[in-house]
């Protein structure tokens, strides 16, 4: 092979015109069109003439390569046209996974942003007097009637684009050029850069921060009242707990505190919650309806943590507040679109109807640890016959994770599998490359994947991706 020179290979390479004139590239073009095809041929021949150039190809790969070209070709079409963003199977058992984009969307959701966006709707159009409407309008009614029959009478609900913007938006319209009372154990930050301090200042309002990190009482805030003062506001602490010798008033207290001195109390509760989460086993998780029955006068939460709809932000509260953070203009720049509207409008009509079963993130903090097992045990027999997967049900704990129910976990069952010539972490690398690429926890050397956030229907691509990486095996590591 030596005898064949460089120049040589290079000549065994067909030239642009001739591939185009193929009938194979012909078909390429019709179904694809020219421009593509061309750009996607020009690569496929500079990596083999580079792989020349390098001394890296022999005749025979090479003559391989030039009749396959049409292959070739086909697959840089592909991976140009591949999605950037794409579907992965959660195994973590983290549920709500914001690396993962937290809450999965229930088929009515789906369904309804369909219809709406696939088409122009009633955005902003009042259909009973036939001219322009408001886009708040939508949601607003569904958030009152669930208010209103959790014992909430008189509420507004204005939706932004996720929690970080209905905290800037309050902390703006409320405390512009004032002053913000926030105890020092709640300076919070949450992953991805929101940190109370930073979002108070962007705000225009000073943050005056009480208490220690530890212990702060109602009588802290009290001594820090003074007229430049605008809003009590409590933070809650969701991804992490402060234990031992601690100390934080009561809502109620807080409450009493600014009606006396007539500031309105706010809480970014961060996730919010819709249903009473102790039926799950979570317990100290705030729910939106308590907060507000015990008079604070507006909280804050995301769509897409424990509520299990899209990415949004909620404020809700007085509607007199609601209405001024309503005129805001900074309003203007968080808006949300109709897909937002019509995938939360339906995650609220299934609170409305109680069918928690339909809200996918519900579904997987209610799935009884037996189902999952015995889900586990089901996968683990039919992968069984793969000699070189091992395979073990192992329990586990599930965390509820996103920033909501800190240090909160779940009992579940997950499949431990170690692939022969495989370490745990390459095998995990490999999940990730599969066509659906799955995500799993790697523990104790082994991989495991925690069905209880992986949907029914992802069973079999899980097994598909192991069945594939088993076959391949150790030979086709790198
Ligand atoms: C998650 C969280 C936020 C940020 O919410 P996003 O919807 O991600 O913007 C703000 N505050 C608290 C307390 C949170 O838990």
């Amino acid at each position: 092979m030596s005898t064949i020179s460089k120049s040589d290979l290079y000549r065994r390479l067909p030239s642009l015109d001739e591939l185009l004139r193929s009938e194979e590239f012909l078909a390429l073009i019709a179904a694809q069109g020219r421009v593509s095809v061309v750009e996607a041929s020009r690569a496929v021949l500079e990596q083999l003439r580079d792989e020349i150039s390098a001394g890296r190809m022999e005749i025979a790969a090479l003559d391989a390569a030039v009749s396959g070209m049409t292959a070739l070709v086909k697959r840089e079409l592909e991976s140009i046209a591949a999605y950037s963003l794409r579907r992965v199977i959660n195994a973590t058992g983290v549920v709500l996974h914001t690396n993962l984009g937290r809450a999965p969307l229930s088929p009515s959701a789906l369904a309804h942003v369909a219809e709406v966006a696939g088409g122009y709707s009633n955005l902003e159009f009042d259909l009973a007097r036939g001219e322009r409407g408001r886009r708040d309008e939508h949601a607003q009614r569904l958030f009152s009637q669930l208010f209103a029959r959790e014992g909430v009478a008189n509420s507004a609900t204005l939706v932004v684009n996720n929690n970080a913007a209905a905290v800037l938006l309050a902390l703006n319209t409320l405390a512009d050029g004032g002053e913000v009372i926030v105890s020092r154990g709640e300076l919070v930050e949450i992953g991805g850069s929101f940190r109370i301090p930073d979002v108070m200042s962007r705000s225009g309002a000073v943050l005056r921060e009480v208490g220690t990190t530890n212990r702060t009482r109602v009588a802290d805030y009290a001594e820090a009242i003074n007229e430049r003062t605008r809003l009590l506001l409590r933070v809650h602490r969701s991804n992490f707990e402060i234990v031992g010798f601690t100390e934080q008033p009561s809502l109620a207290e807080l409450v009493e505190l600014g009606r006396r001195h007539n500031i309105p109390v706010m809480e970014d509760l961060g996730s919010g919650a819709l249903v009473a989460l102790e039926q799950f086993g979570i317990s100290d998780e705030p729910n939106v309806f308590a907060s507000l029955r015990a008079g604070v006068a507006l909280v804050t939460y995301s769509g897409d943590k424990l509520l299990g709809g899209p990415q949004a932000g909620m404020v809700s509260g007085e509607p007199a507040l609601v209405a001024r953070l309503r005129a805001n203009p900074l309003f203007r720049a968080l808006r949300v679109d109709k897909m937002c509207y019509a995938a939360l409008e339906a995650t609220l009509a299934a609170y409305l109807r109680q069918d928690y079963d339909a809200i996918p993130l519900v579904q997987m903090l209610a799935k009884p640890e037996q189902g999952i097992r015995l889900s586990c045990e089901a996968l683990a027999a039919q992968l069984k016959n793969q000699p070189s997967l091992s395979v073990e049900v192992v329990p586990t704990r599930s965390v509820v994770g996103g920033g909501a129910a800190p240090g909160k976990t779940l009992p579940s069952f997950a499949l431990a599998v170690l692939c022969a010539g495989l370490g745990a972490h390459e095998l995990a690398r490999r999940l990730r490359e599969s066509s659906v690429p799955v995500i799993a926890r790697v523990e104790n050397d082994r991989v495991l994947f925690d069905l209880r956030t992986v949907q029914t229907a992802d069973e079999s691509s899980i097994y598909d991706a192991l069945v594939t990486i088993a076959a391949n095996g150790a030979s086709a590591s790198e």
